[in-house]
C-alpha cells in the first residue's frame, strides 16, 4: 500500500485549536469482516490489532474523568472486538450516549445473531455504512454480496425498532462518494435514499454524507491511479473557512487500540499523534479530557477533506 503522509506533510491548512471535549471516539481495532476499497483504516479480516480488556478499562476510566457526552465506537468492525459490549454497557450505565459505527454485514456474521437486540436493549445509536442505494455501486466499493447483506442488516435493525418513529432508536446511514469527488448536497440525497430504500421496506433517521479522505486504502488507490494530486487540488479549492469552527476534532478525541490519543481517526491512520506540551504521544492513562481544551490540533493537507464544500465529519456535512 502507498503511504500518503509524505504527500500531505507540506500543508497550507490553517492552525486550529481544541474546544471543550464532548465526544470520545475509540477505534477498538482494525479487524473487519470486509475489505472495502475506500477504507481509510485499511481494515480487513487479517488485521491483528485488537483493543484488549485492560486498555478498554483504561478508556472507560478516561471517559469518566473527562465527562464526555458521547462514546463513539469504531474500527474495523467494532462489534468483532470481544470488549465491544463491555465498552457500550459501561458507557450507557454512566449515562453516556453510545454510537456504534456498524457496517451492516456484521449483523449476519456467525456469533452476532443477537447483536441487533443488544444494541436496541442498550439504546445504542447505530451509524451504518451504506454508500449508495444501488446494488452495483455498493458492491463495487464493498464487495460482492454486500448489498443484499446490508439490506438484511437494515431489516434486522428495523425489526428491533431502529429508525421507527417514536422508538427513540436512532439509525443513521453514511454515504461517501464512489471516487475522487465531493459528496453531493446531503438533504436531497437523503430524500433519494428514503424513497429508494423505502421501496424495499427500509426506514432510517438521517443520511450523513462524508468526503473520502486521501489516507489509507482510498489514498493509496488515488496514488496508484495517478489521481492523488488532482483530488488534493479539488479539496483545497473547495475549502470554506466557515467550516473551520465546526470540524470534529475541536470537540472529539480519537483513541487507538492501544489507548493512545489522536485528534481524529484520520490522524490515527496517518500515525500523527495528538501533541500535549511537546510530548511525542499521549496515553489515556496520562491525561484527562479537560487538559486538552485550548491545545493545538495536528493538521496536515488531508484536513481540507473536512472543510471542502459543505464540510465533512463523523456527523455528516457541517452545514
Ligand atoms: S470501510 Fe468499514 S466495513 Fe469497510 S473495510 Fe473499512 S472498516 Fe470495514
Ligand atoms: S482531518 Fe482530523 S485533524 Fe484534520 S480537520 Fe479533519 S478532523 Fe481535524
Amino acid at each position: 500500500m502507498h503511504a500518503t503522509l509524505p504527500m500531505l506533510e507540506v500543508s497550507s491548512f490553517p492552525p486550529i485549536r481544541r474546544a471543550r471535549l464532548e465526544t470520545l471516539q475509540i477505534n477498538v481495532g482494525y479487524r473487519c469482516n470486509q475489505s472495502c476499497v475506500h477504507c481509510h483504516v485499511n481494515a480487513g479480516p487479517k488485521r491483528p490489532e485488537v483493543m484488549n480488556r485492560e486498555t478498554a478499562e483504561q478508556v472507560i476510566a478516561f471517559m469518566h474523568e473527562s465527562g464526555v457526552k458521547v462514546l463513539d465506537i469504531t474500527g474495523g468492525a467494532p462489534e468483532l472486538n470481544p470488549n465491544f459490549r463491555y465498552l457500550a454497557t459501561s458507557a450507557r450505565d454512566a449515562g453516556v450516549d453510545v454510537i456504534d459505527r456498524c457496517n451492516l454485514t456484521i449483523l449476519s456474521e456467525p456469533g452476532q445473531e443477537d447483536l441487533a437486540g443488544f444494541l436496541a436493549e442498550n439504546r445504542v445509536e447505530v451509524t451504518a455504512s451504506m454508500p449508495c442505494y444501488l446494488e452495483e455501486n455498493v458492491e463495487r466499493q464493498r464487495g460482492k454480496g454486500v448489498y443484499a447483506r446490508s439490506l438484511a442488516g437494515l431489516a434486522k435493525l428495523n425489526d428491533a425498532g431502529y429508525g421507527r418513529p417514536d422508538s427513540g432508536l436512532v439509525l443513521n446511514l453514511v454515504y461517501n462518494p464512489q471516487g475522487p469527488s465531493l459528496p453531493p448536497p446531503q438533504v436531497p440525497l437523503e430524500a433519494d435514499y428514503r424513497a429508494e430504500l423505502g421501496r424495499r421496506g427500509i426506514v432510517f433517521n438521517r443520511l450523513l454524507t462524508l468526503a473520502n479522505m486521501p489516507v489509507g486504502r482510498f489514498g493509496s488507490t488515488l496514488v496508484s491511479k495517478g489521481q492523488f494530486a488532482q483530488y488534493m487540488t479539488l479539496l483545497r479549492n473547495a475549502h470554506q473557512d466557515e467550516n473551520l469552527d465546526t470540524v470534529m476534532c475541536r470537540s472529539l478525541v480519537s483513541v487507538d487500540w492501544q489507548g493512545y490519543l489522536y485528534d481524529c481517526d484520520f490522524n490515527q491512520m496517518l500515525e500523527l499523534p495528538l501533541r500535549v506540551n511537546g510530548s511525542p504521544r499521549v496515553h489515556v492513562t496520562g491525561i484527562t479530557g479537560g487538559n486538552l481544551e485550548g491545545g493545538d490540533i495536528v493538521v496536515r493537507e488531508h484536513c481540507f477533506g473536512c472543510t471542502a464544500g459543505q464540510g465533512s465529519s463523523c456527523s455528516g456535512a457541517l452545514r
